[in-house]
């Protein structure tokens, strides 16, 4: 059955505005419709913080698990002054999609605490950490709900945090958290998980879109611009230099650079991890706010939200966007883009590397088991790879946006599970 979708208005602005659009599109029920109205659980709680001077703050935490059915939610836990629970719902709630379109056996969750943790020393931190799993510990588990590194968290918070939950649970509980150090039974492969994964979507689909004469092909070196010089968009770029892609552009939060030529990676990353930004001699500087309107064949924003909007969309030359950060086109600029004939290759899809590595952290932690780099790397292979085939072949034919095909194969697999529980039409069949 196919349904527009006429419930659902109140979802998440741009995020609501996608689902409905693949609504339109997707085999869904009306009952996994009105089930993704609205979150499964949200949790707000206060975190009780020691400070070093002996002062006590309590701090505002979220968890949210959007929906459950295809299996325990997953998603990360931010540390960010702008948290608030609209935030964390609307991240639980693309995390639903995320997973469900790269086929993981997880619902979408997401955490966050409104702190600004620059502030907070070391000390201060690690008690945060393990105060957060002191308040939320009721409504995690490896089968119920996994929270993982996001902004301003990573592998030494995720080990704090499992240590918490251990020693809450009486327990080793190694699959309760991904995202953690090897030694606590982290995977190897997850710290390039997300740069690896676009680059084998970008590998997949730029043939194609170049038969189509959307793009230019590999082999006649595109130019790539990349917003964002941090652990995604850093290896990214090194991985396309070493493929024949010429890196003309790269940004980080001080310096934004462009050189025709093309730049030095191995020499940006190394500068870059050296003085903590980019070296300003490497190129031409360029107005941050220019940035993505470079000239080049493939655009990737690869750091905050938001930064193709309404405003530039006409201005962007660019013919492929590859979108590593989450959100970076909002809901406005979609169709300006793809009226311009710019293919924007989705978030959802594009960055799924992290969570899919992820998901293997946990399937080996449930096993307990531990794979090779080898065997992770070629695990994601297949999982990107397929599902780029997958979302290519939906686009094509129902005559969609990617963005569009993405959500609905997701929507789709949401909506035979939701179905396979009991759904609307079961309850109508004479008896
Ligand atoms: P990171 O903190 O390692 O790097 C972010 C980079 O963006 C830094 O180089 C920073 O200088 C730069 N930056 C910040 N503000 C900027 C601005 N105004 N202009 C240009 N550059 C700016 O973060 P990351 O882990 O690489 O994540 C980047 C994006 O990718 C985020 O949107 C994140 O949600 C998304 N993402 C990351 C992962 C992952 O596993 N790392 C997974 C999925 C999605």
């Amino acid at each position: 059955m196919t349904t527009t979708g006429d419930r659902g208005h109140s979802l998440f602005d741009g995020t609501g505005s996608r689902l409905l659009a693949a609504a339109e599109v997707a085999e869904v029920s009306d009952d996994t419709l009105e089930r993704l109205r609205l979150p499964r659980s949200v949790l707000k709680v206060s975190i009780p913080l020691r400070m070093d001077d002996g002062s006590l703050r309590s701090v505002p935490g979220y968890r949210v698990r959007y929906d459950d059915t295809l299996g325990p939610t997953k998603g990360g836990v931010r540390f960010h002054p702008r948290v608030n629970v609209d935030e964390v719902q609307s991240l639980a709630f693309w995390m639903t999609f995320k997973c469900a379109a790269l086929d993981l056996p997880f619902g979408g969750g997401k955490g966050g605490v409104t702190v600004d943790s620059k502030e907070l020393s070391l000390h201060e931190l690690e008690r945060l950490a393990r105060g957060y799993i002191d308040a939320i510990a009721d409504f995690i588990g490896p089968d119920v709900d996994v929270p993982a590194p996001d902004m301003y968290t990573n592998a030494m918070v995720m080990g704090w945090m499992l240590d918490q939950f251990t020693t809450i649970r009486r327990a080793f509980t190694p699959a309760v958290v991904t995202g953690k150090p090897i030694p606590l039974g982290g995977s190897y492969g997850r710290e390039t998980a997300t740069a690896d994964g676009a680059f084998h979507v970008l590998s997949e689909l730029l043939p194609k879109l170049a038969e189509q004469g959307k793009a230019k092909a590999r082999e006649d070196g595109p130019t790539v611009a990349i917003q964002g010089f941090g652990n995604a968009g850093a290896q990214l770029a090194e991985l396309l230099a070493g493929d024949g892609y010429r890196v003309v552009g790269a940004a980080d939060s001080r310096v934004s650079l462009y050189n025709p030529d093309g730049l030095d990676v191995a020499r940006l990353r190394s500068e870059k991890s050296e003085n903590g930004s980019l070296p300003e001699e490497a190129g031409e500087r360029v107005d941050p706010e220019e940035f993505v309107k470079l000239d080049v064949d493939v655009l990737v924003p690869a750091a905050l939200e938001d930064v193709i909007t309404a405003d530039n969309a006409e201005e962007i030359k660019a013919r492929v966007v590859l979108e590593v950060a989450n959100g970076p086109t909002a809901a406005e600029a979609d169709a300006i883009l793809a009226q311009q004939g710019v293919t924007v290759i989705p978030d959802i899809l594009a960055n799924a590397g992290g969570v899919t590595v992820s998901y293997f952290e946990w399937a080996q932690n449930k096993g307990g088991v531990r794979w090779t780099a080898e065997d992770v790397s070629e695990r994601l292979r297949d999982r990107m790879v397929g599902e780029s085939e997958n979302i290519w072949e939906l686009a094509e034919d129902r005559d969609v946006p990617l963005r569009t095909a993405a959500y609905a194969q997701g929507l789709e697999r949401i909506s035979a599970a939701v179905d396979a529980t009991g759904s609307a039409e079961h309850y109508r069949m004479p008896r």
